[in-house]
């Protein structure tokens, strides 16, 4: 078989895969749903031999990880989620394939490099058993990542002594620092009134707009060139449970979503955003992680310029990962990942000849860091 032949075996393997996954709408309204793309993924696994198996679940989600046997510590873990965001329309959890591309939910993120991850791991593992790699699958990274990744790495004690995350970056682009998080729940309370007799009461809603443009001014005090590399925060749900027109409600509440980039801290900007939004303005944190550092493995850099033939550039990113509960452990973590586009929307593509270089990269790099090390 000439190498085209053998990349060409491999792409059909990937895209029917990919887009296997991508049928099932694994979001957080489907629990069953999630459970099935779980249960899909957990068979694949269990077919390759010399790997076992581990299953857990918190607050009602699933996630594994794949371990040579015996082996608890891999040299490195290659870690993936399942779980992919909401549309309004479950029919739109299709796929289809045109320009080279496959189109579909999660297409992107990341079920086209789960299939790569689930496809490296079988291959290594048939044709060297015992190497030390291993894989994680987890299924709420859209929505925190702590009872996924977060659990594994806080509650079971998983451990590795290198990373593979797929989740941010691009094919020549390696991930070296994210944003830290912070999503805040903003509460106002006030008195209730007849809208025509605004005077008897305290309008919640005004005093909130009122904080969160105090808000708004101070987070924009941050803003200096265009690489928006500073903190940021955008406004994105504001409500009340009010149903009536002609009353003044007594509470209302905002979410805002805040990024910031070390070395800022959480404290920091949470003393800062009490003080902006006033001490009579309720504040309940709902994600927090610190900025963090990838630090990765200058050796991943130079496979993929070897395998792209291209310059591979390190770069920053504005949204987080799974990569933060990883960090935490201080392992150094790989985060590129194929060429992908509008995340997120349900024209969410991948670009099908970027898989296989990807695919190729991850499998030169773990040639050189698993197996060529133990035979010199
Ligand atoms: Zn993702």
């Amino acid at each position: 078989m000439t190498e085209n032949e053998h990349d060409d075996r491999i792409l059909d393997r990937l895209v029917a895969l990919t887009r296997d996954l991508i049928l099932i709408p694994s979001i957080p309204s489907r629990p069953e749903d999630r459970r099935r793309c779980y249960e899909f993924v957990r068979n694949h696994l269990e077919a390759i031999e010399n790997v076992e198996v581990f299953e857990y679940e918190h607050h009602g989600i699933p996630s594994l990880v794949a371990m040579p046997v015996n082996v608890r510590e891999p040299e490195v873990l290659m870690c993936g989620h399942l779980d992919v965001i909401t549309h309004p329309d479950v029919y739109s959890y299709r796929s289809y394939i045109e320009d080279g591309k496959i189109y579909g939910p999660g297409a992107g993120d990341m079920k086209g490099a789960l299939a790569i991850m689930l496809e490296i791991l079988r291959d290594f593992h048939t044709k060297h058993p015992g190497v030390s790699l291993g894989l994680a699958v987890t299924a709420d990274e859209e929505t925190g990542g702590k009872a996924g990744i977060g659990y594994l790495f806080g509650n079971t004690n998983l451990r590795c002594g290198a990373a593979l995350i797929p989740d941010g970056g691009s094919l020549n682009e390696i991930t070296i620092e994210e944003k830290g998080i912070l999503h805040i729940k903003i509460r106002c309370q006030g008195r209730a009134a007849h809208a025509a007799r605004p005077w008897l009461g305290d309008n919640p809603i005004e005093k909130l707009m009122d904080r969160l443009s105090n808000l708004q001014k101070y987070f924009s005090s941050f803003k200096r060139d265009e690489d928006h590399w500073f903190p940021t925060c955008s406004i994105t749900i504001i409500g009340t449970e009010n149903q009536t027109i002609n009353r003044v409600p007594s509470n209302c509440e905002a979410i805002c979503d805040i990024r910031f980039p070390s070395p800022f801290t959480i404290q920091e900007i949470m003393d800062k955003t009490r003080e902006v939004l006033g001490a009579d303005v309720e504040i309940e944190v709902v994600i927090s992680a610190e900025p963090t550092h990838l630090s990765p493995d200058p050796l991943y850099q130079q496979v993929t310029e070897e395998i792209t033939g291209e310059p591979a550039a390190l770069v920053r990113e504005h949204g987080g990962s799974d990569a933060r509960f990883i960090y935490a452990g201080g392992v150094p973590i790989m985060m590129s990942r194929p060429i992908v586009g509008n995340l997120h929307a349900e024209n969410e593509w991948i670009n099908i000849q970027s898989m296989i270089k990807y695919y190729r990269i991850y499998e030169k790099y773990l040639t050189i860091k698993l197996l060529k090390k133990s035979k010199s």
